[in-house]
């Protein structure tokens, strides 16, 4: 299984086998070289000089233009590009040494610069024009059409000066970006509280903290800290607290550097001929423009407005019986509230699911449904060279019938967290895939429970689906990137596209039997009762419309700072806007959230993917049988359809080759009202 890889890391380093060994350069993984500041940008700048190489190749070409001659040494140009940022990026991300995080955004920066100046390369641009479209490759054909698209997004025909321009703004805008992140990374506030506070809480949450010589105990704005305060503490002081702490995080240091960032977009898109930013990043996106987002959040809007008023006023009179005098809840008490009216309603406590979900099992569960569902088989690798000790990798094979047991990539997971790491849970490549020559690798990031000895890391239920739910990014990279070109993989298909696999992965895990199949009780290996999983799912299915309306805050907000004149820009008062129009619960004083709104470097104005994603992934789910997800044949017709192809068509393609039509809000609507039986009767 290592061998597919060991021939791809001898194409490069093999140069001159006859002379004194050169020190084995790894072209594919830049941490096995050195896990140094020096190692990595020696890396790194040997994949840029391999992109040069590339696209001196392409401009060098006499005579007629080809797709072998033109497009395929630019596609290897993207390939090293895509190398040395993933590289970059898991250094920057993940690196334990604060100089080698450090080095990571340095080369990240470059990284981009020289990408950017590729996609202003007019001569490139000419050559790629040049290729006559394959008629009878459609792959081919739809990878050339596109690229030819974001050159012309780039501005490549513009003049000198102003290209140069561009290229500065791009510039500024990477930094400016990498910037906002590592804030919010670095970002880590602590709060203190009293040991009456932490009244509510799980007991091995308290364990986990030792009081102070003064009694008091530290808690910090890390993942496993933040959400059990806000779902379990009784302490509405205490959850105040926390909830500004962490939206606090990067605030104020990020307000400026968010300032600039969305200047600079304006100031580009300006120079590209769109009126705003918004229009400028939907041009090539599955949506088209920023006026048709517009149009599908109000949809949206309308479709879930009733239902979120409806659960809110039940949440309301409940809380107001609890505590009499109640006026309205806060934002900041929103997950508490949810909680404590779930167990009562449906007799349903999240704290009792959790000694079902201890990490290791969920991790094996997950592998084990996963291997089912996509038709493939994971192999541990327990000797692979991994840049931290907790990574855990697999090779991944295929089970489907005409290819069983061919290699098809490699997954890595770091899914704890440490210092310094990154804070959120994503999912990112780290190979792209070329057939018959590159194979995908790609990884989690998350900071997941567990991970120390001792601390069986239980997990709640909203845990183990983001689990799921990142899994699929990396499922749609490793099958959708066995294609010809680098750059039409899972990863490259539109952005607005993206979240849908893996929000449809979301519903499977409502269903019984899969839960069954990993969730048992740490201790006594008790199964899960089905009848707990039932109260959990009619408690889950409470609150999905102002879900959806908390979703569209952001989709909004993501939205508006990105169409307007950023001078004008008012975070405060837009947020206030935003809230006055979607949000039931009280806003709290103070809470700054936008300054660690990462999604506004990585989504830009388009977090609108999620509300997308979510009424195509209910509209997917909704074509499996529910007495066999995992076994039916959908699953295979769904792979094939949607997770193979990768960017090698239009994602609204892939979303009518398995609808046969395109998605609409229908399932979207009966999911908001779903109505789950009653637990005992749906209890087996
Ligand atoms: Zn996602």
């Amino acid at each position: 299984m290592l061998t597919a890889f060991a021939a791809n890391a001898l194409k490069v380093a093999g140069q001159s086998p006859a002379q004194s060994p050169a020190p084995t350069i790894d072209p594919l993984h830049a941490w096995v070289s050195g896990n140094d500041p020096a190692g990595l940008e020696s890396w790194v700048n040997q994949r840029l000089a391999e992109e040069q190489a590339d696209i001196d190749k392409l401009l060098a070409v006499t005579g007629p233009r080809t797709v072998e001659n033109t497009l395929r040494p630019f596609d290897d140009a993207q390939n090293q590009l895509a190398l040395a940022n993933n590289n970059a990026f898991l250094d920057y991300s993940l690196a334990d040494a604060a100089a080698l995080r450090d080095k990571g955004q340095a080369l990240t920066a470059k990284i981009s610069s020289v990408a950017t100046e590729l996609s202003l390369n007019p001569k490139v641009y000419a050559a790629l024009a040049a290729v006559p479209l394959p008629a009878n490759d459609p792959p081919t054909r739809h990878y050339l059409e596109r690229t030819l698209l974001e050159y012309r997004l780039s501005g490549v025909d513009k003049d000198d000066a102003t290209r140069a321009k561009i290229r500065a703004l791009n510039d500024k805008i990477t930094d400016l970006g990498l910037k906002f992140g590592r804030n919010v990374a670095d970002g880590t506030l602590k709060i203190t509280a009293t040991k009456a506070e932490l009244d509510g809480l799980p007991a091995d949450y308290i364990a986990l903290h030792k009081a102070a010589a003064d009694g008091t105990y530290t808690l910090t704005t890390e993942q496993p800290d933040v959400q059990p305060v806000m779902t379990f503490a009784k302490s509405p002081e205490l959850r105040r607290r926390m909830f500004l702490a962490y939206n606090g995080r990067a605030y104020p240091q990020n307000v400026q550097v968010l300032k600039d960032l969305l200047t600079a977009r304006q100031d580009l898109a300006t120079i590209l001929g769109y009126a705003h930013f918004a229009d400028l990043a939907t041009a090539d996106q599955m949506i088209g423009s920023a006026a048709n987002v517009q149009a599908m959040l109000n949809q949206v809007d309308e479709a879930s407005r009733s239902a979120a008023h409806t659960e809110f006023a039940q949440l309301l009179a409940f809380a107001q019986q609890r505590e009499p005098g109640l006026k309205s809840i806060s934002q900041s008490d929103a997950g508490y509230w949810n909680e404590q009216y779930r167990r009562a309603k449906y007799d349903f406590d999240a704290q009792s699911v959790r000694p079902y979900f201890p990490y290791d099992q969920v991790r094996t569960g997950i592998l084990k449904t996963a291997a089912r569902f996509f038709h493939v088989e994971f192999r541990q690798v327990k000797d692979a060279v991994v840049w931290n000790p907790a990574v855990d990798t697999f090779d991944v094979f295929d089970s489907a019938e005409a290819s069983k047991g061919k290699l098809l990539g490699r997954i890595y997971l770091d899914m704890h967290p440490r210092e310094g790491k990154d804070k959120w849970f994503s999912s990112a490549p780290v190979i792209p895939g070329i057939r018959g020559r590159q194979l995908p690798e790609g990884m989690l990031i998350c900071n997941f429970s567990g991970g120390n000895a001792g601390d069986p890391g239980l997990m709640q239920y909203s845990e183990v689906v983001t689990f799921f739910h990142e899994f699929g990014h990396l499922m749609h990279h490793i099958l959708g990137s066995q294609g010809g070109w680098s750059a039409a993989g899972g990863f490259n298909v539109e952005g607005d596209f993206i979240e849908s696999p893996s929000q449809m992965l979301e519903e499977m895990f409502h269903d019984t039997a899969i839960l069954q199949s990993f969730g048992k009780q740490y201790q006594t290996g008790e199964t899960i009762p089905a009848s707990l999983i039932a109260k959990m799912n009619a408690a889950s299915a409470y609150g999905r419309g102002y879900w959806l309306q908390r979703q569209l805050i952001f989709a909004s907000y993501s939205l508006q700072v990105h169409n307007t004149a950023p001078a004008t820009l008012d975070f405060d008062a837009l947020a206030k806007q935003d809230d006055a129009r979607f949000n039931l619960f009280t806003p709290v004083e103070g809470d700054r959230y936008y300054a660690s709104f990462t999604h506004l470097v990585g989504y830009t104005s388009n977090y609108y993917t999620y509300v997308l994603d979510k009424v195509i992934a209910i509209d997917f789910f909704a074509q499996f049988d529910k007495r066999n997800i995992l076994d039916g044949p959908t699953a295979m017709r769904y792979r094939r359809a949607v997770l193979e192809p990768g960017a090698s068509k239009p994602a609204a393609e892939l979303v009518k080759d398995f609808l046969g039509r395109p998605q609409n809000m229908n399932a979207m609507k009966s999911w908001m009202n779903e109505e789950f039986q009653p637990p005992l009767a749906a209890a087996k």
